[in-house]
């Protein structure tokens, strides 16, 4: 079995956890840019996070025998800090164009602020004008629908590709909208977001159509394996193997391809 996982922070993890990942499979990780724990003081730190992202990371994935791709931007959480975000976005194109760097990410909503819709539509924007892919973040918890209802007025308004952009950590009550979109809706198997029970179901009601599965692992409690774990749910509900494989790898080497350098760096 083949797996990516197209949204993992593997910054955060060990390399036991790249070790074991290549074992059960998965054979390359997307890790959008993120918040650290900490909001950062500094343009030039999320710049040396983007360094960090693009060369030691994809280093050290590829001595364990996985591919690591990038995706680069100001997440939600720190959109707050406008003038700092506009420093980082003045800067951010050398890191756009490294090698293994598909696109822009995390972008999105965090708590459905005035700064943070400013920022996204910036950055839908920035991702359009540069045809490169994009990862959306959802919101948390209640604020979620709104936050998703949000996301999709900003697409209508920026009418970004919609085929380059992911709608992430959708659930069962804004699938909907997040598809109505025409983007491709991303499932998160995370505590507090989709068991893999939840999101075997999703997949198993909906059909893979459009849908990315990823786990979303990092600092916290979480599991780098939860593709590959909801895989097993998958089989345990019968369902077919053709739709697990969809799932799993046809459909994020489909969507991570619409970048030529998705497919330069696996065949590598
Ligand atoms: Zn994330």
């Amino acid at each position: 079995m083949r797996i990516v996982d197209p949204h993992i922070h593997m910054q955060s993890r060990t390399t036991d956890d790249y070790r074991v990942m290549a074992e059960a499979g998965i054979a390359a990780v997307c890790e959008p840019a993120f918040w650290p724990g900490v909001d950062r003081q500094f343009p030039e730190t999320h710049l040396d996070y983007f360094n960090l992202l693009t060369t030691f990371e994809p280093a050290r994935a590829a001595k364990r025998g996985i591919r690591h791709f990038a995706f680069l931007g100001v997440n939600p959480k720190e959109s707050e800090n406008v003038e700092l975000a506009e420093k980082v976005l003045a800067r951010i194109d050398p890191y756009l164009d490294r090698p293994t760097c598909l696109g822009m990410g995390e972008i999105g909503l965090n708590r459905n602020t005035d700064a943070e819709v400013a920022m996204l539509r910036r950055q839908l924007v920035m991702a359009a004008e540069r045809k490169v892919l994009c990862i959306i973040h959802t919101p948390h918890g209640a604020q979620k629908p709104r936050g998703t209802e949000i996301i999709a007025d900003v697409i209508r308004q920026v009418d970004p590709p919609r085929n380059l952009a992911v709608i992430d950590h959708c659930v069962r009550d804004t699938l909907d909208v997040a598809l109505a979109t025409g983007c491709w809706c991303g499932l998160t198997v995370y505590p507090g977001k989709l068991s893999p029970e939840e999101a075997a179901a999703l997949i198993r009601d909906r059909g893979p159509e459009r849908m990315l599965l990823n786990s979303s692992a990092d600092w916290e409690d979480s599991d780098p394996l939860a593709v590959l774990v909801t895989v097993g749910v998958m089989r345990e509900m019968a369902m077919p193997e053709s739709v697990i494989d969809r799932i799993v790898w046809h459909n994020p080497t489909e969507f991570l391809g619409q970048n030529p350098k998705f497919k330069r760096q696996l065949s590598a």
